[in-house]
């Protein structure tokens, strides 16, 4: 017997390591595809290259004349690379990225004059096909016209034989239909904010840029083993299969040796990276078998969104080379961890100070404290965002789930710090005596150790947690796209600064404060609103729940609970009023996320429904047929003593039809309640329904379909088995 389950275990085992071809030193090829700084001084004339650079530096305007030669340049570049192809390339709403390759060549109508052809309007805006792409109502039909637009801050690459340009995506009414414009806005938006207040430290600041450091996990299946499952292949997890006998109990792989046919797969990759000037710097095997990290030096946000968004795609493609799948999904397999992307997170000045990191004199100490503390009190105010900002269908398996982070957002800030801020709690209020001030320099803030980053301690349940000079946001899933966090992580923070800079100012002005005593006054209340969001403990655990709930801290365990607060009062008046999104746009991503999480668990329905009919149920039969036959043979040799000697297998006959009747009836209920959920008027209704009538059916027809993978003989099994996935090399 030869099902596709074991014709696909023969060809993993089957498996050679692919050789990997040596390139150049890292430093070297280092963003060799990459139109940056040393191809824009080689290919550029003076004036083209300063029209970038401003741009780049100070969000200055490029004219169309300087637009075409910037083209020029650009195309002269990527020919001298034998690119054909070039293509606006960007983030529409699914998460994934987009483009539509337009080729360089070009003739005039009658086939003469062939020429290849790239100019200023060509890179500065283009006409993608807008109706294929969600847009949650803004355009209509008739209108159905977007564009892409240039973002000159994020450099462009060859990708394969493409140039390919980062661009935004807004329709021509000009409402953001992308994750990239958003992001630019609160970009912006935490720069301004976040310069105002490092002026009370140090006037020489410009600019405040914030920076992002994601680490990505995932999975690797074998091709074969991978395409054996349905469910991997439709859905990017498991929707069946009984735990393996061994997980990841021994922690055998997170501290074992790298597997030399993934080793090869990561060198691969690293060298892709290298060439589209990723800077990825660390990779290891995580806790579950089979599960990876990988990790960049940190960069400016939105460069650092887009890199992870292209790497992500270059993943998967390097991934075939090498006979794997990449499984980005946050919860692949029941029973083993699951895959998050923490996003750390800082801001840095143009003058070279990282603004979360404490420094040497008590000045640079209140600074930190000052953006510190800030953060802390933006989180808190906004953590139903902060939760919601995260929401999908896949992550809603770790969020509120057995497994980390839970689904309540809490700020770990470690012993020495929540220390440092009891400390301040206490200062005086209104002016300070010469005392006072001297003590809360030496004693208080003078305290913060500069070498803190080695000292902090580590709490991995904790979905936001200090580490020493940046924020690590851990709840972000690893199939998210880091825009959508970080969109609203630097908008939280933004709205917070300019509310901390109007108090101090008024201070100052009003109650005649020194600066400094301003700032301290204003950070002991904000110390005083803010403890509930601070939490030190176990994030896992049940008295967490509980003592969460007292705190008044939101606790939603699924997407379309959580993602309410997207559209709460609180939520538009923050993006309207900053000038990040307006209130339509903000609707339309509630709503494209609804139904983005109602169509992901109606194909797992679908899925989950088929395999069990189709899969389960014929092998259950089979094998019974064979009890059956077993059954009537002892019959005939023993005659009347059968039913002793045939006792057990009677019993298993019986289980395995208990079970498909179980299947059987679950299927059919859990597709009555689709029907009736796809009746239902709105998104938020439907989600509701998917997520409250449909996906509980899920777990009692999985249990049922694992009951019989453990019954029924592994030769007959048609589906690849968890251990077979998770333990092949
Ligand atoms: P881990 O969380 O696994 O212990 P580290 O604390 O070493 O790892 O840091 C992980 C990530 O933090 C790296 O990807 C790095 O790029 C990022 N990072 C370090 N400093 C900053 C910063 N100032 N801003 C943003 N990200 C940073
Ligand atoms: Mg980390």
């Amino acid at each position: 017997m030869s099902t596709f389950r074991f014709q696909s275990l023969k060809e993993s085992s089957r498996r050679q390591t692919v050789e990997v071809k040596e390139l150049d030193r890292k430093s070297i090829i280092f963003g060799s595809n990459v139109f940056n700084d040393k191809a824009m001084r080689q290919f550029l004339t003076s004036e083209a290259y300063k029209a970038v650079k401003g741009a780049v530096q100070h969000g200055s305007k490029i004219d169309r004349k300087l637009a075409d030669y910037i083209a020029m340049g650009m195309k002269e570049w990527a020919l001298s690379k034998g690119v054909t192809h070039y293509t606006h390339w960007f983030q529409p709403l699914t998460g994934a990225t987009a483009e539509k390759h337009d080729a360089f060549f070009e003739t005039s109508f009658d086939g003469l004059d062939p020429v290849e052809k790239f100019g200023g309007s060509q890179l500065v805006q283009q006409e993608p096909d807008a109706s294929s792409f969600p847009n949650g109502g803004i355009r209509n039909t008739f209108e159905a016209r977007g564009y892409t637009a240039w973002d000159p801050t994020s450099p462009a690459f060859i990708y394969g034989t493409t140039l390919c340009i980062p661009t935004v995506f807004v329709s021509y009414t000009g409402e953001a239909l992308d994750n990239k414009a958003p992001l630019l806005r609160a970009l912006s938006a935490i720069d301004d904010a976040a310069t105002e207040v490092a002026r009370y430290f140090d006037k020489n600041v410009k600019k405040v840029t914030p920076t992002l450091g994601w680490e990505q996990e995932y999975f690797l299946i074998d091709s074969a083993l991978a395409a054996s499952r349905p469910d991997i292949l439709l859905t990017g997890r498991t929707l069946l299969g009984h735990t393996s006998a061994k997980g990841q109990q021994l922690e055998d792989h997170y501290f074992g040796s790298i597997p030399t046919r993934v080793l090869n797969y990561m060198r691969d990759l690293e060298n892709e990276c290298m060439l589209l000037g990723i800077p990825v710097k660390t990779r290891h095997n995580e806790v579950a078998p089979n599960q990876f990290e990988l990790a960049p030096i940190f960069e400016e946000t939105n460069l650092a969104v887009d890199h992870n968004s292209l790497l992500m795609d270059v993943m998967q493609k390097v991934a075939e080379r090498h006979f794997f799948k990449v499984l980005f999904h946050e919860k692949p397999f029941k029973g083993v961890n699951g895959s998050g992307k923490h996003n750390n997170w800082s801001l840095a000045t143009d003058t070279g100070i990282n603004l979360l990191a404490p420094g040497k004199t008590p000045m640079s100490n209140l600074q930190f404290l000052t953006f510190f503390i800030n953060t802390i009190k933006a989180v808190h105010v906004y953590e139903e965002l902060m939760r919601a900002s995260i929401a999908s269908a896949s992550n809603d398996h770790r969020l509120g789930a057995n497994e980390a982070p839970p689904a309540i957002i809490s700020v770990f800030i470690g012993q020495q710090l929540f220390k440092v801020l009891e400390n301040l709690e206490n200062v005086t209020d209104g002016k300070l005596s010469p005392e006072e001030k001297t003590d809360l320099k030496l004693n208080v803030v003078g305290k913060i150790p500069d070498v803190l980053l080695d000292n902090t301690d580590r709490n991995r349940t904790s979905p936001f947690a200090f580490t020493g000079n940046k924020f690590e946001f851990r709840a972000v899933g690893s199939s998210a796209n880091c825009a959508v966090s970080m969109t609203t992580l630097n908008s939280i923070v933004a709205r917070q600064l300019i509310d901390f800079k109007k108090e101090v100012d008024a201070l100052i002005e009003g109650k005649d404060l020194k600066k400094d005593e301003a700032i301290f006054n204003v950070l002991r209340e904000y110390i005083k609103q803010t403890k509930a969001i601070l939490f030190e403990g176990d994030g896992y655990s049940d008295d967490w729940q509980v003592e969460a709930a007292k705190r008044k801290l939101s606790n939603h365990k699924t997407t379309p609970e959580a993602l309410k607060a997207k559209v709460s009062k609180k939520a538009m008046d923050l993006f309207e009023g900053l000038g990040v999104m307006n209130h339509v746009e903000v609707e339309a991503r509630y709503e494209i996320e609804l139904e983005e999480y109602t169509k992901k668990i109606q194909i797992e329905g679908r899925v989950l429904g088929d395999i069990a009919r189709n899969h389960v149920i014929p092998t259950a039969i089979k094998y019974q047929n064979t009890l059956i036959e077993n059954v009537k043979g002892l019959k005939e040799i023993f005659g009347n003593e059968f039913e002793q000697i045939a006792k057990e297998q009677i019993v298993l006959i019986k289980e395995i039809s208990a079970h498909i009747e179980g299947i059987n009836s679950n299927v059919e209920a859990m597709t009555e309640e689709r029907k009736t959920a796809n009746n239902l008027a709105s998104a938020e209704q439907m989600a509701a329904a998917y997520c409250d009538t449909v996906k509980p059916y899920f777990d009692v027809i999985r249990e049922h379909c694992d009951k019989l993978e453990l019954l029924v003989d592994d030769e007959t099994w048609t589906l690849t088995k968890y251990r077979e996935l998770l333990f092949t090399r």
